[in-house]
């Protein structure tokens, strides 16, 4: 009998959470596993604002795909997925073509820049590897270039974060730690940078603990960030940005450097592959499945999960993606043995920690507050747990964070 194939696209949290359970469940004689991402290494998205502040090398937050595959049951294909035809059972790649008996798509998301004008052009946003490289080196060359110009420009010195969301937070406290060393090499007063901080709501992390948020934002304070809370920004221009100021006005920000951190959405494969979905992302079955398919599963940032106690979506977080990636494996597993009784996701929410830096954070984990060097210890020991979860001890001792106050 023919083996079934079980295509993974996207080697991110939920596709090698996947790809690792599988080749333990599995034997070569039952499936045949391919796994498809567009680089031949994993990144941890949760560590790009370090990459991007030049707290953390870019080479610490991403490891190689064949230090965690079995490759002797799965076939890693390094190429950028286009779309999939779900009719054919195929999925098309920049490279060629893939058909599939079972398809996992944990392609991650995307930028969401709601139509505001300028952003895709003027602003830069943490998404991935090149991005963050990209960013650090862009704030250094502002820097140096400040140094070297005879009329000197002070929105050299600017930096904009548009969105006080959980990665707006996490990137504002790595470049509170980043500012001071940047200006000891470039030999710059640091009170001629301006760091500022522009959130549309009423409140930075809308909906998380008020004491928290204030705690989070009396110390980012401290460490020289400014915050326009209640202000929208509604356009990037190659000078800076508009935000709006009252009903009818608007204010200009000049900064050479905005970093859009204000919404993410799913990957465009989904709408390019005409599934249902919101914004790129698949509201999916108990199952994990996407609607009316038995042979596609959709987890991660590509996956809409309700909490039926909010009536609300959950946030997307690696933490869920995990979770519906070990969920996923099993459900494969049980299908390729013939067994159509699948499991059913619930989600099991340990908490949230949310990162000032590398020495300070806030967090709620099971149901207790935690701030400073405590909660600290818990961010990096969260980040090591999502090492070890996919790579066991090897992983988690080569790229883990073992500074830990
Ligand atoms: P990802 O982990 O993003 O992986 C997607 C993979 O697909 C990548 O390898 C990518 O290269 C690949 N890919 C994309 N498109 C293609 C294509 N067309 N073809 C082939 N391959 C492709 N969540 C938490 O729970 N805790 C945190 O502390 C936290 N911190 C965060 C900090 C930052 C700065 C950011 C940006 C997000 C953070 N998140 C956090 C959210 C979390 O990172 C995401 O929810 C999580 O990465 C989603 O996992 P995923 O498997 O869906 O996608
Ligand atoms: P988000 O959607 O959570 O936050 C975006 C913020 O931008 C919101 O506060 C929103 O009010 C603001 N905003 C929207 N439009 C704006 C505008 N025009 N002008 C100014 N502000 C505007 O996005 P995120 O912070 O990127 O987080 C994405 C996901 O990743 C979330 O699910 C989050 O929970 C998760 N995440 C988790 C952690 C963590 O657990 N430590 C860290 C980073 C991200």
């Amino acid at each position: 009998m023919k083996r079934p194939k079980i295509v993974v696209l996207g080697a991110g949290y939920g596709g090698l959470m996947t790809v690792t359970r599988l080749q333990k469940q599995l034997s070569n004689n039952e499936a045949d596993i391919v796994l498809v991402n567009k680089n031949d290494y994993h990144y941890e998205t949760t560590w790009l604002h370090e990459a991007s502040a030049g707290t953390l090398h870019h080479d610490k937050v991403r490891y190689d795909i064949s230090s965690v595959i079995d490759k002797s049951k799965v076939e890693f294909i390094q190429a950028t997925a286009l779309k999939v035809d779900h009719q054919a059972k195929k999925v098309q790649l920049d490279n060629g073509e893939l058909s599939y008996d079972y398809l996992v798509i944990s392609l991650g998301g995307a930028s969401e820049t709601f139509g505001i004008q300028g952003l895709d052009k003027y602003a830069f946003s943490i998404s991935n590897v090149n991005a963050a490289r990209q960013i650090r080196e862009h704030i250094e060359y502002q820097f140096a270039t400040y140094k070297v110009e005879a009329e000197k420009k002070s929105e050299r010195l600017t930096i904009v974060v548009g969105g006080a969301g959980f990665t707006g937070i996490e990137f504002l406290g790595e470049l509170g730690n980043r500012i001071p060393q940047l200006c000891k090499e470039y030999d710059i007063d640091q009170k001629l940078v301006r760091v500022v901080c522009v959130e549309a709501a009423p409140s930075a992390l809308p909906g998380f603990d008020p004491e928290l948020v204030k705690y989070a934002m009396a110390n980012l304070e401290k460490k020289g960030i400014e915050f326009m809370i209640g202000t929208a920004i509604k356009e990037a221009t190659p000078e800076g940005i508009i935000v709006a100021k009252g009903e009818t006005e608007t204010e200009e920000i000049k900064a050479a450097t905005v970093v859009w951190a204000a919404g993410v959405r799913g990957n465009p494969i989904i709408e390019a592959s005409e599934i249902e979905n919101m914004r790129g992302r698949v509201k999916v079955e108990a199952d994990l499945r996407a609607p009316g398919f038995t042979d596609l599963f959709v987890i991660g940032d590509c996956s809409l999960v309700i909490n039926e106690a909010i009536n609300r979506p959950y946030p997307p977080t690696a933490q869920i993606a995990m979770q519906q990636g070990e969920l996923v494996a099993a459900n494969i597993t049980k299908l390729v043995k013939g067994d159509t009784n699948l499991n059913t996701f619930a989600f099991d929410n340990k908490g949230t920690v949310c990162s000032l830096g590398d020495d300070d954070a806030i967090g709620v984990v099971f149901g207790k507050k935690v701030t400073g060097t405590k909660a600290s210890f818990m961010k990096k020991m969260v980040d090591n747990r999502a090492l070890f979860m996919v790579g066991g001890i090897p992983l988690t001792m080569k790229k883990g964070k073992f500074n830990l106050l």
